[in-house]
């Protein structure tokens, strides 16, 4: 049953839960079981989040299963409603997550792309909030809940929140919990060109909030792509005060200009995964960049692991034309993660 605000106003029917009493069972699904849960469903999908292929007797393809997410130690379907409404996280946003891609290999399996610096970034985000993140436990989930649903070319998504304990501030007597999703598709830019804006907001600044993936700091990224979205545009670029770039609200910036790529420096941006990839691979420069120093740039991309290596077409009035060093540069990206250059294979986890 999922916790509506509809459920939560209409009166109770005299056969079905009252709210209390669903909102209990919810809890009682959610955080009882979770801690004594066993060890088992660390590998293998437990029958209930099979869902009905094993009862009906026959083979439902993995690609039409609703996919199993791992919570706090088990396997629970991906469309269970499992936080109670007093989550703390869902009133403060106090999570990490992750964005982790992992892609078919040619050998027919698949791997994880950078596992365990996605990983060593959580952890460190999770310390924010005195979250015990355990990376090897957390790494072995990622590759479990891929084995059970089947997923090759996906989109992992980790997060761990604070969970009950308390409505206040201070975060120690609240219940801290894990989960692990993979989706089969790709989002964000997704390497197509991209049109974009200079927002009028400015980047949470690392002196008040961390680089890192706190949900709570992702509320800078949606305002500034809400407000490009609005004025006809896909993405928006943050700059700072003194006209310094920053990073857009899910990728790092990148320049190239007479052959030379150079990769946006900033404070206050995330160290991406991909930016360390993507200098690894080219050789790029790290250094400030100004914004006008990217308006004159020949291309301009932005990478991150949902957006890849992502052209950009128009910043603002500026129109870029060709942009063959970002396709030559994402080609090779997509050749390292799919395991087709061996001198990179060192960054593949075998799924
Ligand atoms: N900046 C921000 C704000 C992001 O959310 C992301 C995506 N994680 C990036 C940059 C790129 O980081 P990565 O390459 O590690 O995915």
């Amino acid at each position: 049953m999922h916790l509506t605000a509809e459920t939560l106003e209409r009166p109770a029917a005299a056969d079905a839960p009252s709210p209390a009493q669903a909102a209990a069972a919810v809890r009682e699904r959610a955080y009882a079981p979770a801690r004594s849960e066993v060890p088992r469903a660390e590998v293998e999908p437990s029958a209930a989040a099979r869902g009905s292929e094993s009862r009906a007797g026959s083979e439902v393809p993995t690609s039409q299963r609703t996919p199993v997410i791992w919570f706090d130690g088990r396997f629970i379907p991906g469309d269970a409603p499992e936080a109670p409404l007093t989550t703390h996280a869902m009133h403060y946003g106090t999570a990490v997550f992750e964005g982790i891609r992992s892609y078919a290999t040619a050998d027919g399996g698949a791997a994880v792309f950078r596992l365990p610096e996605h990983m060593e970034r959580m952890r460190k985000g999770a310390e924010m909030f005195g979250i015990d993140f355990d990376v090897e436990r957390a790494s072995q989930a990622t590759l479990a809940t891929l084995r059970a649903n089947g997923h090759r070319d996906a989109y992992i998504r980790p997060l761990t929140w604070m969970g009950t304990g308390t409505i206040g501030l201070d975060v120690d007597p609240l219940s801290q919990h894990l989960m692990i999703a993979t989706l089969p598709k790709v989002v964000h830019l997704g390497g197509a060109r991209t049109r974009l804006t200079v927002s009028p907001w400015k980047r949470n600044p690392a002196t008040s909030l961390p680089a890192l993936k706190l949900s709570g700091a992702y509320v800078n990224s949606i305002l500034a792509k809400r407000e490009a979205k609005q004025r006809g545009f896909d993405e928006a670029l943050f700059t700072d005060d003194q006209g310094y770039v920053v990073e857009c609200t899910g990728a790092n910036v990148f320049m190239v200009k007479n052959g030379v790529v150079t990769s946006v420096d900033h404070r206050d941006a995330l160290p991406g995964i991909t930016r360390d990839t993507m200098i690894e691979l080219s050789g790029a420069q790290s250094r400030a960049v100004t914004l006008h120093e990217l308006l004159d740039a020949d291309e301009v991309f932005v990478c991150g692991t949902a957006a890849e290596a992502t052209p950009i077409s128009v910043l603002d009035r500026r129109e870029f034309g060709d942009n063959p060093v970002t396709r030559e540069l994402a080609a090779l990206y997509a050749r390292v993660v799919r395991g087709e250059e061996p001198r990179y294979a060192a960054w593949l986890t075998a799924v």
